[in-house]
């Protein structure tokens, strides 16, 4: 018999989880290299939120697909998954526009959502404001997860189903054909690496990072207090700020008219890139968010302004019955301007992975499959 390739994942985050698991299903014996004690990356700073709606037509089936692995791990494990949908609340007219324009054009183009009045959307999301809703956008397909759940479980799930090794604490430090070292001067031989080190372009194949179009993001983040007595949001919630956000919506000519009122109107928003969503953890704290700084914009102090903004524009919307904020954090990731995901071979077998953007809890697991099925 011959014995099973070995597979060297780089990192623990999502994406790094996500190839471990697709390598393992091809029956690869695979180790993970984590330099921190557990993954302390975007992947545990998110707002959990499975979002097929915001991608594009062709990338939907790569986001379902992540869908069905969650179910599939979530279950076997019986970490948190509400399958609870989404519904996105305006209260433009060019919004409301959009979404109409949207809605036409869904079904053909593989998503199953559709509009609700504001009495149904009322009904269903105790969170909306009363009467301020134009138009709600409802798509069953958005779940809900616990990101630092997940990310502990993952691993978990991973070595006792698959028997993958995970080696904590331990930096790699440099990669050749075949072999890596530690920050501790241990090599490690492999037949294939997956580098997904995340936004760390400086440690491994920084030429590769420097001559790619990634940009490092920074996005500030809030939660409230547990919400009492058992309340519910029901649906994830976005606004009609997120419609800048997403690719989705870009085809809808309604767009236009929407950048240039927030343009025009609001350019606080643009300038510190601000559009605002609500999921729900475990504990029934409402993860709230988000901004997007790039480069020299990108400070280590927050900024007590965009929390602000965040929450003036939550609140236009949205009546939660607790908004004392608990916790306050940021997190940071790599954008790939061309697309979710940047891959490069830098070494035959040596594969870096990283780039998902705002995308990387909705695909990683889709798209790492995909790409070890191409490239066996
Ligand atoms: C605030 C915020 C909200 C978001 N919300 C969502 C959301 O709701 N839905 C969604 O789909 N996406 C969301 N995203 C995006 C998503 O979180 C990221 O796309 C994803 O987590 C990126 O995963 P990653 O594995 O590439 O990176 P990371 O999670 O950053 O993991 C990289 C890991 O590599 C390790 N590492 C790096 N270099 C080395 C080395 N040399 N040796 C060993 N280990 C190394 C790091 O320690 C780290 O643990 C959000 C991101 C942020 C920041």
């Amino acid at each position: 018999m011959t014995p099973a390739r070995h597979t060297a994942v780089i990192g623990s985050g999502i994406l790094g989880l996500a190839h471990a698991w697709a390598a393992a299903r091809e029956g690869d014996r695979v180790t993970v290299f984590e330099r921190s004690e557990r993954a302390c990356g975007a992947s545990v700073r998110n707002f959990g939120m499975f979002w097929p709606i915001g991608q594009t037509p062709d990338l939907l089936p790569t986001a379902l697909r992540s869908g069905e692995l969650w179910r599939e791990f979530s279950s076997t494990m019986k970490t948190a998954f509400r399958a609870c949908g989404s519904a996105c609340v305006v209260e433009h007219d060019d919004e409301a526009a959009v979404l109409e324009e949207f809605s036409r054009i869904a079904p053909d183009l593989g998503y199953d959502c559709a509009l609700w009045t504001r009495e149904q959307a009322e009904a269903r999301c105790p969170g909306i404001r009363k009467g301020v809703a134009k138009a709600v956008l409802h798509s069953p397909a958005e779940c809900n997860v616990d990101p630092r759940e997940s990310l502990a479980m993952l691993p978990v799930y991973l070595t006792e189903r698959y028997e993958i090794r995970f080696q904590w604490s331990t930096a790699v430090t440099g990669i050749s054909e075949g072999s890596l070292r530690t920050a501790a001067g241990m090599r490690h031989s492999f037949d294939r690496a997956f580098v997904c080190s995340g936004h760390d372009f400086e440690t491994l194949f920084p030429e590769v990072f420097a001559a790619a179009p990634l940009k490092v993001c920074k996005l500030q983040m809030l939660r409230t207090v547990p919400q009492t007595g058992g309340w519910q949001l029901g649906p994830m919630l976005s606004s009609g700020l997120t419609l800048r956000h997403y690719p989705s919506f870009a085809i809808c000519p309604s767009m236009t008219a929407v950048r240039e009122r927030v343009a025009r109107e609001t350019p606080e928003l643009d300038h510190y890139g601000i559009h605002v969503m609500a999921s729900q953890d475990r504990n029934g704290g409402l993860v709230l968010g988000d901004s997007h700084e790039y480069g020299e914009d990108i400070s280590i102090f927050d900024k007590p302004l965009i929390d602000d903004l965040i929450l003036r524009e939550l609140r236009r919307l949205f009546d939660f019955p607790d908004w004392t904020i608990a916790e306050r954090w940021h997190g940071l990731y790599a954008k790939n301007p061309d697309g979710p995901i940047f891959r490069s071979e830098p070494l035959p077998g040596v594969h870096v992975a990283t780039g998902t953007g705002g995308s990387g809890m909705t695909l990683s697991f889709g798209l790492a499959e995909a790409f070890l099925s191409l490239s066996s």
